[in-house]
């Protein structure tokens, strides 16, 4: 799963209606505000948002690679203030809403600084407080998880890995029901809870829930955003129904009836991803003979070509090398584009490899500390092929953020929360046998023939394809 942070994370635009009585409001009142006011307003706010979100990243970042109980609490604590500042100038921006003679800039940041605050709170005095305490808390929890294997104690990034690679069905079954019930479950409340106040701050924002809130950010009405994105699915989904079908088959052929049956849902914990939402890694298992033999897998080519994952116990000066190196090959990706390399204080800043020392969020995450070119990604890399292309994933962020770096605040995010994902996808596309080739990592004699080219579909299908529900059941 990928996700992009930034603690005062503006989603663009919303096309919210303004009401008749708030048009009312601004042609009546005794000193009624004008367009140059709502310029002067939107000066302010972008100002001021500018200036915290950089004091903000940083805490955030402190907090999300050193997890304490004192680093949650400096975080909740800006997460309150970034809420409380977001929900007030979403507030205020409904007021030039309606004027007169807005430029066209002034209007989008109005939208932007009313429909875009990822978790509003109502004014209520202490619920912003409450809401930050909570996220940060399960930011937190998320981050200091553990599961079980074989009876052992293992942290998150492990199970990922771990799940991707163990075909044991018994030890899968241990991973995924331990880590559910030990991190899952237990934020359950908590969670529900924070959809609560965030559904109560939406609500008086002018949204039906914080749902519709997100969904009103891609230029066109809440509902339909959801009808084209319910059409959309219905185009995709007998080609899913049909890759469900074949992996069930396949499963079944591997495990047998008692752990994977012929019919009904498939068992999600033997589908190589802790959130079975991308089944790439068991693509071992489901592969057609013939056009499905690809003849090669990432994560081994990375091994062979002397990638060695960092022991935990190894802290001489080659620790976190070969991770780093992944990230290298990144880079490469993106010069070979035409991109400038990324800055020095990348690879001073960012964090790649899990520490030994202490809790942090593993989970991939990219970064523009000072909105200009502190760029940075977190994650705890595996060598191993999900973590080759989710670097290229992260790393399409932070050449997206570092392009739009000129841009004033509120203009300082993607075309939409989709686009940014998109960017990364789309680049992991890019991962051809023919790159593979170009970046060493290939022999080019290994390359597959057309007549692989069902494998290779297929592969690429058992991510982008079995991802697609996944995604949309998250986002209703
Ligand atoms: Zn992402």
């Amino acid at each position: 799963m990928k996700i992009l942070a930034s603690i005062a994370a503006l989603a663009c635009a919303s096309l919210s209606v303004p009401t008749a009585a708030m048009a009312q409001d601004a042609a009546t009142a005794a000193v009624a505000p004008t367009a140059s006011d709502a310029d002067a307003f939107v000066a302010r706010a972008e100002k001021d948002l500018f200036d915290f979100s950089v004091e903000g990243g940083r805490v955030a970042w402190i907090n999300a690679t050193y997890l304490t109980d004192d680093t949650d609490a400096i975080a909740a604590r800006y997460g309150e203030i970034g809420t409380e500042k977001a929900v007030g100038y979403a507030l205020e921006a409904a007021k030039y809403q309606a004027l007169p003679g807005l430029s066209y800039d002034t209007k989008r940041k109005l939208d932007i600084l009313r429909g875009g605050i990822v978790l509003p709170a109502p004014t209520t005095p202490g619920a912003a407080a409450e809401l930050a305490t909570i996220s940060t808390k399960l930011q937190s929890s998320y981050g200091k998880g553990r599961g079980t294997l074989r009876g052992k104690e293992i942290n998150g990034s492990d199970i990922e890995a771990e799940m991707g690679s163990n075909r044991n069905p018994d030890e899968l079954r241990e991973m995924w029901v331990s880590w559910h019930d030990n991190v899952g479950a237990p934020m359950g409340p908590d969670y529900a809870r924070m959809l609560e106040i965030a559904n109560k701050g939406a609500t008086e924002l002018g949204y039906a829930d914080v749902g519709a809130m997100w969904r009103s950010g891609y230029d066109m009405p809440a509902d339909d955003f959801a009808n084209l994105t319910d059409k959309l699915w219905l185009e995709v989904k007998p080609l899913y129904d049909e890759l469900h079908t074949y992996v069930r088959t396949q499963l079944n052929k591997k495990y047998g009836d008692a752990v994977q049956s012929k019919t009904g849902p498939i068992r999600a914990d033997l589908l190589g991803n802790m959130w079975a939402q991308e089944w790439g890694n068991i693509y071992d298992i489901v592969a057609p003979p013939g056009a499905g033999d690809i003849g090669y897998d990432i994560g081994a080519l990375l091994v062979t070509k002397g990638y060695q994952q960092t022991d935990v116990a190894d802290f001489t000066a080659s620790r976190g090398k070969a991770e780093k190196n992944m990230v290298k090959v990144g880079e490469g990706f993106f010069s070979s584009l035409g991109f400038a390399p990324l800055p020095k204080t990348f690879w001073d800043r960012a964090q790649f490899i899990k520490p030994t020392d202490r809790e942090v969020v593993c989970h991939a995450s990219a970064w523009d500390i000072d909105n200009v070119e502190d760029l940075r990604i977190k994650m705890c890399i595996k060598v191993n092929t999900d973590d080759f292309v989710t670097i290229h994933h992260e790393l399409g962020h932070n050449y997206y953020q570092r392009a739009y770096n000129k841009q004033p605040y509120l203009y300082l995010n993607g075309a939409n929360d989709g686009f940014h994902e998109a960017i990364g996808d789309a680049i992991a596309l890019s991962i051809t046998p023919n790159y593979l080739v170009q970046i060493g990592l290939l022999d080019p004699a290994k390359v597959p023939g057309a007549d692989k080219d069902n494998g290779l579909l297929l592969r690429q299908a058992m991510d982008m394809v079995a991802f697609l529900p996944f995604g949309l059941l998250i986002g209703k």
